[in-house]
């Protein structure tokens, strides 16, 4: 069976197999908030500037929660097909980095069963993605590439139904799937019972500062 970093490392190269499709990308660099980040914009995607809207606001959302991003943080916003809305969490030395790719759904809300397609007062499909993508980031720079990559992380699980009719039903594919969600329901002000949260405690779902969130909660770890 593959090792973690071995599993990363294919992320990994799938992640470039998909950006070469991209004919030029312009990268631009922002300093916000202090979160350093760097937008590369596929120049042939209509849809850029709503895309690169939405990652500023995720980004200044999810700083301003108390959370920090690496130091090496990218956004690719493209309307290739092969780039789906995914996010990569380690380079392939293993090392924790947040490259995130915005694809041709990131303005439908993705796959359409969870919380970024539902309609929401505050928030655009594509920022509850871009959200959503980088809760999957700090899930696993927050548990490390070894538990992350164990197979069992990408399991259904025994929360599942009553967590699909709490969070969303996309929450119930996966437990990386539930933290992403409960990640971002947090984030765009969502509450959560205990039950929940608890389940999200013990997947090792990125710890909410209680001081800078007021529906946030603590992880019990
Ligand atoms: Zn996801």
């Amino acid at each position: 069976m593959a090792t973690a970093l071995e599993t990363a490392k294919l992320e990994v190269s799938a992640f470039f197999s998909a950006i070469a499709r991209v004919k030029t990308f312009r990268p631009t660099k922002y300093n916000r908030n202090g979160a350093t980040y760097t937008v590369y914009e596929d120049l042939g995607d209509g849809n850029a500037g709503q895309k690169k809207l939405a990652v500023h606001q995720a980004v200044s959302l999810i700083t301003s929660k108390g959370f920090s991003l690496p130091t090496d943080t990218r956004f690719y916003v493209t309307n290739t097909y092969e780039a789906q809305n995914r996010a990569f969490h380690f380079d392939p030395l293993g090392r924790p980095v947040c490259w995130v790719t915005l694809g041709m759904a990131a303005t439908k809300g993705g796959s359409g069963s969870g919380i970024s397609a539902q309609p929401t007062n505050n928030f655009a499909p594509e920022t509850k993605v871009t959200i959503h993508e980088i809760g999957h980031t700090l899930h696993a720079h927050n548990v490390g590439v070894e538990q992350f990559f164990k197979p069992s992380t990408k399991d259904r699980w025994k929360g599942c139904a009553v967590c699909a009719g709490e969070v969303s039903q996309y929450a119930a594919g996966t437990k990386k799937e539930f933290v992403a969600e409960v990640f971002l329901g947090t984030m765009i002000g969502r509450n959560y019972s205990n039950k929940c949260k608890q389940e999200y405690a013990l997947l090792g779902g990125p710890r909410i500062l209680a001081s800078s969130s007021s529906s946030g909660f603590m992880a019990m770890s």
